[in-house]
């Protein structure tokens, strides 16, 4: 049913079974190798990080697949000037704990550490926004060194501000990140406080959050009516920060919630009675995580989802205007409902929603042109779930949904091309250039970026 739906409405995903050939990258001279156009390696070739995308935009069915995370070097911290120069195979909470040896942390809300560094620029990293600056990590990028296309090494700073904004978020299509060098800043403290909310109380107030300098994360439950809404504020009077509370709630959200799903799913069979049990622990964990037991952090402590627990989940993100959020959301618990009804599948793990700020720092950023709501939908059941997320693409493009390269299932190109229109259209020009014979470009990119 679901690869009937996928061909008929044009989607390609690449097959299981692939042919394509893993290549470890461990230094430089590697990377160079397997970029010489000379050196014979099989095209396409993509360059993969962490692995954590929900799409097919790390890998191919043939060619090379550049294992980035070999790189791993954390190269320089400068605490006078406030940066740090790493490699892109460096995950997050590496580098955010050798900055926290010197006082200093990333510059926005992160989660997710597991994920590379190189991953995190060249594809979206998103997290909640306190304030209105900073959507993403690659607003702090300053230059980095890459690979393009053409085998060319090119390094590129903030006096080519195009150039750097096109390479942040390209997805490794105009070439391969090496190493970047960061803006991070002193370690600040927030205070965090938890609201647990209807689905309508919170659409009262999701405007005026939208529209103040508060950063907010939610765990939405549309079949139970609730939202688990998370505060943050910088203030001076944040008091003491642990790391301890935001592990437990990470532990909790990202590894036991996703595990007690699945396996209530395989012991109990009737559906009613196993969603039944599967909210009330979901509502429980989300009481007890998001308690005042978390009441303050920095983005050093709140290190979310290493790479360990990433393979547990399904998920798919869109994006959506913060200035309709309120009518969205609810649009969002009546869409879940009503498939549920109609086809017997819903999500059994609170989506998760956030605001990003406005963020024009990569061409390709979602949050371009205004404050974005991202939501990013979470199940654990497979059987189901492909026929699912076409029905969402259906619901968000009605609701002028932004959708995400690497993180929004069964987009259509048609869509993805309406939304980022123009920015598209220069993106295909500058890759013609860095990538002519198209070395970088599979089947499944094509269909957004040829
Ligand atoms: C449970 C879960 C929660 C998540 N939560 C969030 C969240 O809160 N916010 C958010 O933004 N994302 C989130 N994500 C999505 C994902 O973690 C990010 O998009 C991440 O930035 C991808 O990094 P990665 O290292 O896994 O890259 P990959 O998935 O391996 O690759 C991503 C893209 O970048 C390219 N790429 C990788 N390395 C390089 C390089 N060195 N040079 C050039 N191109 C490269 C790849 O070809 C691909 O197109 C979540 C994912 C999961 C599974």
């Amino acid at each position: 049913m679901s690869a009937a739906r996928l061909k008929s409405t044009g989607r390609y995903r690449v097959p299981v079974a692939s042919q394509a050939k893993e290549t470890p990258i461990n230094n430089l001279k590697t990377l160079a190798t397997l970029m010489d156009r000379e050196a014979g390696f099989a095209v396409p070739i993509r360059p993969q990080g962490a692995a954590t995308s929900s799409t097919d935009c790390n890998r191919c069915a043939t060619g090379t697949i550049a294992l980035m995370s070999g790189l791993d070097r954390i190269l320089n911290i400068d605490s006078y000037n406030h940066t740090v120069t790493a490699q892109a195979g460096v995950r997050l909470y590496a580098l955010t704990e050798a900055l926290a040896e010197h006082g200093l942390e990333l510059i926005g809300n992160h989660e997710m550490t597991g994920r590379t560094l190189g991953g995190a620029i060249a594809a979206p990293c998103l997290g909640p926004s306190i304030g209105n600056q900073h959507g993403s990590l690659a607003s702090s990028v300053t230059s980095l060194k890459m690979i393009s296309g053409n085998g060319k090494a090119m390094t590129i700073g903030t006096d080519r501000k195009n150039l750097l904004g096109a390479v942040c978020s390209s997805y490794g299509l105009l070439g391969i990140i090496a190493e970047a060098t960061l803006k991070v800043q002193p370690q600040t403290n927030f205070s965090a406080t938890h609201r647990k909310l209807t689905i309508a109380n919170f659409c009262s107030i999701a405007d005026t959050l939208s529209n103040s300098d508060v950063g907010f994360r939610f765990a939405l439950m549309p079949h139970r009516d609730r939202v688990y809404l998370d505060l943050r504020r910088y203030s001076a009077d944040a008091g003491e920060t642990y790391n301890m509370p935001w592990k437990i709630k990470d532990w909790g959200e990202s590894t036991v919630l996703p595990h007690m799903c699945k396996s209530l799913n395989r012991l109990l069979p009737i559906q009613s009675v196993r969603y039944r049990v599967i909210d009330t622990v979901s509502q429980a964990t989300q009481g007890i995580v998001n308690s005042r037991f978390v009441r303050s952090g920095n983005n050093g402590t709140m290190q979310g989802r290493t790479a360990s627990s990433i393979k547990k989940v399904l998920y798919s993100t869109w994006c959506f205007p913060a200035s309709d959020f309120s009518f969205v959301v609810q649009a969002y618990r009546d869409f879940c409902r009503e498939n549920y009804e109609r086809t017997g599948y819903r999500c059994d793990v609170p989506a998760i929603g956030y605001r990003i700020c406005k963020d024009a720092s990569s061409i390709l950023s979602p949050s371009f042109d205004e404050p974005m709501v991202a939501l990013q939908t979470t199940s654990t059941q497979l059987d189901g779930w492909e026929d699912f997320v076409i029905d969402l693409a259906d619901f968000a493009e009605h609701w002028a949904g932004v959708p995400i390269f690497n993180q929004t299932r069964s987009l259509r190109a048609d869509y993805a091309k309406q939304v980022y229109a123009n920015r598209l259209t220069y993106f295909r020009k500058l890759r013609r250039q860095m990538d002519p014979e198209n070395r970088l470009l599979t089947p499944f990119m094509a269909q957004f970026f040829q």
